[in-house]
């Protein structure tokens, strides 16, 4: 990669007793994720993001809208940056942690199946999208 990491080593940060991060297909989203990051995405919905840019880690809160009513555009609430060192494992579980906590506490759940999901997935009445299409909304 560019900026000489590669995203197998991003992996390897990831403490093991934490979820392993799915790959995430990130060319399916736009997106206006910060540039100079190497992003890789963990979690369905996607609760986290970590990077790797130039001499840093970077752990990242996501957030998905739409453009248009098909197109999600993944992006980033808040960001948290660490130098690649010896404390990398200690500060990533905590940052990672705390990332996940954040997203998900914007998460809801839906009136009928219960899912929990994220604010990109429901809709005003409480349903989630899934719910609504079985409804006849179209989206
Ligand atoms: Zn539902």
């Amino acid at each position: 990669m560019m900026l000489g990491i590669e995203v197998a080593r991003l992996l390897d940060w990831l403490p093991g007793e934490l979820w392993r991060p799915q790959a995430v297909d990130l060319a399916d989203l736009q997106g206006d994720l910060p540039g100079e990051v190497v992003w890789l995405a963990a979690g369905h919905p996607i609760l986290v993001l970590v990077g790797a840019a130039s001499g840093e880690a970077v752990v990242a809160v996501p957030k998905i809208t739409w453009h248009g009513p098909y197109t999600p555009v993944l992006g980033v609430v808040s960001e948290k940056r660490h130098q690649l060192g010896e404390d990398l494992a200690v500060w990533l579980a905590t940052e990672i942690l705390a990332a996940r906590a954040a997203r998900e506490a914007t998460f809801t759940t839906c009136v009928r199946c219960e899912q929990r999901l994220g604010p990109e997935s429901m809709q005003d009445d409480g349903l989630c999208q899934s719910c609504a299409t079985q409804d006849g909304v179209v989206f």
